[in-house]
């Protein structure tokens, strides 16, 4: 690196991630609402919070949201996860197009390194610190085999034709377990259900969470590449169609607490995988889809064969005259299916529930079944979506555990936010209540004492740390935003008698100290 390219690389200026963001105050006072809302008002309904890891077993969402999905297939950060130190990075060095030019055109020392790694690599996998797989065992074996026929003696030279052996070996080689950052968290709560052994818990078993969720999409207003969720999972017991209700109903209860306004709660029902049911459906669905193909874009048409119930969820303009004539799941519902999703109407009505019912609601997984839900909010374009939820009593099973019956939801809390600033709900207080203006020695050790006591009463306070003019203390509590600016000078604490003004209306009252705090919080009850 040139001098001058290195002196650039030390002013490079950091910043967040593409599609990452920082949140800072004051609209962090709000999320602390919205979540403390959630903590609320999901525990009055008798759920519990989990906190999962933000990274599994790439194999667990591969299983769970399925390998065709776009979620899986294009979004999600994975990387390999080795137990030995660097030995990932060094790879990726070994086989950077800098260090392959110099190995293909360069000196064999280059070779000598590349033995030296893959040879390390393999001890690694012998004392079992890499995946003991069976890929990993015939590829060390076939390695053992062919670099069995270098003579050492003569290393070097003799390495040349090995090369590509050398690199093949460690291109292929797993050094680690394929791991990816979490897209979504229903599995890991259906795995912690397993692993846990929630089964012998009294059922069903309630579980809510709030976290980061990551995935690779083309950011924009409302889509990032961290962003945050809050779900709820049911887990086990029946699958009572006041459980589906139930759910909605916390989820309705959460948005108008939190001050979500205008929010429409979207039904719809998929039926489970029957040959009777869905399976009949998406049958008739996809030679339908197959007769109207030539007027569907690239990607409904790649759906028709690998995710045909997906083509409903097309937002392609061009596409929305075909779709709207294709048959509707409701007409090839099973009576049993039917009549779930009868009572599942009826449930929400008994709690007073609004719903639209929308066909194309679907979520073209297998282990989905029946109930499907989504809520749209305003002010936030195309990307309306602020909660989808569904039934998925296949789930658990699918990872390995008995037959389990599952709901839940996810609300899209940047979205949520994101539409409670848009309807003018998003304004959180600022400032301080007090900022103690105070000069002198004596007025200092006061102005400390005062702090301490203002704030275990639960009052903002700055106090500065240096002296200062009191006008110009004065304009710096105005800055911040304070309330009232408490006045202390030596003369003050001299008589025994603290000032206080208002910074709004620039009244000034004087207080004997034990009086101030009792004024204050005779303040703070009226103005709540
Ligand atoms: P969309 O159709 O908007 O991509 P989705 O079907 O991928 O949504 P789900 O996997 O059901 O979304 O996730 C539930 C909620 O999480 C969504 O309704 C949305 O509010 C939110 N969400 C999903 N992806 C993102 C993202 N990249 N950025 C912000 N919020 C998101
Ligand atoms: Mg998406």
């Amino acid at each position: 690196m040139s001098d001058a390219t290195a002196k650039k690389e030390q002013r490079r200026k950091f910043q967040a991630i593409r599609g990452t963001r920082d949140l800072l105050p004051p609209e962090t006072a709000l999320w602390n609402r919205v979540e403390q809302t959630a903590h609320e008002v999901f525990a009055t309904f008798g759920y519990g919070e989990i906190r999962s890891p933000i990274f599994e077993p790439t194999e667990l969402f591969a299983r769970a949201v399925g390998s065709d999905t776009d979620i899986v297939s294009k979004e999600m950060y994975t990387f390999e996860s080795s137990e030995v130190p660097n030995l990932v990075e060094l790879r990726t060095y070994y086989l950077s197009s800098d260090y392959a030019e110099d190995v293909f055109h360069g000196g064999s020392e280059d070779t000598v390194d590349l033995l030296s790694f893959a040879t390390n690599v393999v001890g690694a996998f012998k004392k079992g610190a890499l995946p003991q797989t069976s890929e990993n065992l015939a590829l060390v074996d076939d390695f053992l085999k062919k670099v069995s026929q270098i003579d050492a003696t003569q290393r070097a030279d003799v390495l040349k034709p090995f090369r590509e052996v050398l690199h093949n070996f460690v291109r292929s080689v797993h050094l680690g377990d394929p791991t990816a950052l979490r897209p979504e968290a229903t599995a890991s709560v259906c795995r912690a259900y397993l692993e846990h052994g929630m089964q012998s818990l009294p059922q069903p078993v309630k579980l809510y969470y709030i976290g980061p969720m990551f995935r690779r999409e083309r950011p924009q207003k409302g889509r990032y590449r961290q962003f945050y969720q809050i779900g709820a999972e049911v887990l086990g017991g029946t699958d009572a169609p006041a459980i589906d209700a139930e759910v909605i109903e916390m989820l309705m209860t959460y948005f108008d607490k939190v001050g979500l306004h205008g929010a429409t709660l979207y039904i719809n029902s998929i039926g489970h995988n029957a040959e009777n049911c869905r399976r009949g459906y998406v049958e008739k669905l996809k030679s339908e889809l197959a007769k109207i193909k030539d007027n569907l874009g690239p990607d409904s048409q790649r759906r028709i064969d690998t995710n045909p119930l997906r083509v409903l969820d097309s937002k392609l303009e061009s596409e929305q005259p075909y779709i709207e004539k294709l048959p509707r799941i409701a007409d090839h519902l099973c009576d049993e299916c039917k009549a779930h999703y009868a009572a599942v109407k009826r449930q929400l009505e008994l709690r007073g529930l609004l719903y639209q019912e929308n066909w194309r609601l679907v979520r073209g997984l297998d282990y989905y079944m029946r109930t499907t839900f989504e809520i749209t909010a305003p002010g936030l374009g195309s990307q309306n979506a602020v909660c989808g939820g569904g039934r998925y009593d296949g789930l658990v099973e699918l990872l390995g555990g008995p037959p389990t019956k599952g709901i839940g939801f996810a609300i899209g809390e940047d979205r949520l936010i994101l539409s409670l600033q848009e309807g003018g709900k998003g304004a959180v207080e600022q400032g301080r209540d007090v900022y103690i203006a105070w000069m002198g020695e004596h007025a200092y050790a006061a102005a400390i004492r005062a702090a301490k006591d203002l704030r275990n009463a639960g009052f903002s306070v700055e106090l500065p740390p240096v002296e200062q003019k009191f006008g110009k203390a004065l304009g710096q509590a105005d800055k911040l935003g304070a309330k009232y600016a408490l006045i202390l000078g030596d003369n003050e604490v001299a008589e025994g008698l603290w000032t206080l003004k208002t910074l709004l209306t620039g009244e000034q009252q004087k207080f004997p100290e034990p009086d101030l705090l009792e004024f204050l919080c005779q303040q703070k009850k009226v103005s709540s």
